[in-house]
């Protein structure tokens, strides 16, 4: 293998109250089974927010966030077999579990028993040596935990499918979204606009439910067939008891009662939003029509990309704003303020 320099330019936040700026980190050399990768694009993820912030109270400062990373291929280690030098790739949240566990077995790496290593504000599976995401030019990873993007889909809007595409495609799956399926989406923001177009495509009849009606035109045009704002109280009374599945994308507290409410008898809630705060759920919005209450985590490796190659079959992708990287800043605020339609994706090429 040929020597590489593996310092490399990143964006970090250092503490949960500063802006992120420019930082040096530096990548391992690759070892036999790696592969380096010149990351050309970065989606920005609410959970880069909650994490840089410290929301979840979780934070390892210095923080590198970005794990919806979509690159070229630069490097290959000597036993590499999946990848060559040139191929277009992604890393998604994951870059190493400990692959014997039951469910890294199953491919759900994401539900490892002894825990998955997070692509940033993990540590590797040393346990001691931080990982660093995709604001940031290179990255090396271990050729199991990266995936092929199909050659129709342009990398910048192929990047947010690696975290948000795969959270929503994984229950949509699990739930069993299809033909004869009523599926509602809450909250129209990354994660959420990928739900309504894989839901659509996977053949569900889905609703939008979002504060307002302001993005009632582009839920449509995702394929949703109907679209009513939560502001409004008359839309609990007419979707009451509507609803199969509900995915719940909503990234800060919000009563969970009203949504429930929505679910036919035998439905099933999934919570994919992650806000910091607990959630009060009554016993009484479950039991009286066996309603479920559900959790799921991103996607394991081999889900990711079935759903690539899924998203590239129906020609899906996400609808990107591209951005400077030092525009992050500015983009978090955005998308506090609901300001993003619908996934800030950072252009690497602007690090310089
Ligand atoms: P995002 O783009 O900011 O979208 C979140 C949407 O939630 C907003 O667009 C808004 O939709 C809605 N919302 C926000 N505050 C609300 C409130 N108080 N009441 C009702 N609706 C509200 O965020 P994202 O990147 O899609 O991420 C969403 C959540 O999923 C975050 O908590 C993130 O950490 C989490 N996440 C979880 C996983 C997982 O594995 N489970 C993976 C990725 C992300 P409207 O404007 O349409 O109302
Ligand atoms: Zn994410
Ligand atoms: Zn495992």
């Amino acid at each position: 293998m040929p020597a590489v320099k593996l310092k490399t330019k990143a964006y970090a936040a250092q503490s949960p109250t500063q802006p992120l700026e420019s930082f040096e980190i530096e990548r391992r050399q690759p070892g036999v089974y790696d592969v380096l990768i010149e990351i050309k694009f970065c989606g920005v993820c609410h959970s880069d927010i909650h994490q840089a912030r410290d929301e979840w109270g979780n934070a390892i400062f210095p923080m590198v966030p970005g794990h919806e990373i979509a690159g070229i291929v630069g490097l290959v280690g000597e036993n590499v077999s999946k990848f060559k030098v040139g191929d277009r790739v992604g890393v998604g949240c994951l870059v190493n579990s400990c692959r014997t566990c039951d469910s890294c077995k199953e491919g759900l790496e994401q539900y490892c028993e002894k825990g998955s290593v997070a692509t940033y504000n993990g540590y590797e599976r040393d346990g001691k040596t931080p990982t660093y995401g995709g604001y940031s030019k290179q990255v090396v990873v271990d050729q199991n935990f990266v995936v092929r993007i199909p050659e129709s889909i342009p990398l910048d809007a192929a990047a947010p499918l690696l975290c948000a595409g795969i959270t929503t495609y994984s229950p949509l799956m699990h739930w069993k979204a299809g033909p004869g399926k009523s599926v509602a989406v809450v909250g129209l923001g990354g994660l959420g606009h990928m739900a309504v177009k894989i839901a659509n495509a996977m053949g569900a009849n889905v609703t939008v439910l979002s504060q307002s009606l302001r993005k009632k035109t582009d839920a449509e045009r995702f394929g949703a067939k109907a679209a009513y704002a939560t502001s409004d109280p008359a839309t609990f009374k007419a979707l009451a008891s509507s609803f199969d599945l509900i995915i719940n994308t909503i990234s800060s507290s919000a009563d969970i009662t009203q949504y429930l409410s929505l679910l036919k008898r035998d439905g099933t809630m999934v919570l994919v939003g992650a806000p910091p705060e607990p959630l009060q759920v009554p016993a009484f919005s479950l039991i009286p029509k066996r309603r479920s209450f559900a959790g799921s985590m991103i996607g394991g490796l081999p889900e990711t990309q079935e759903m690539l190659d899924f998203c590239a079959k129906h020609g899906l992708a996400a609808d990107i704003e591209v951005i400077a990287i030092d525009k992050i800043n500015e983009a978090y605020d955005r998308m506090m303020n609901g300001d993003v339609r619908y996934r800030f994706v950072i252009d690497l090429a602007t690090l310089t």
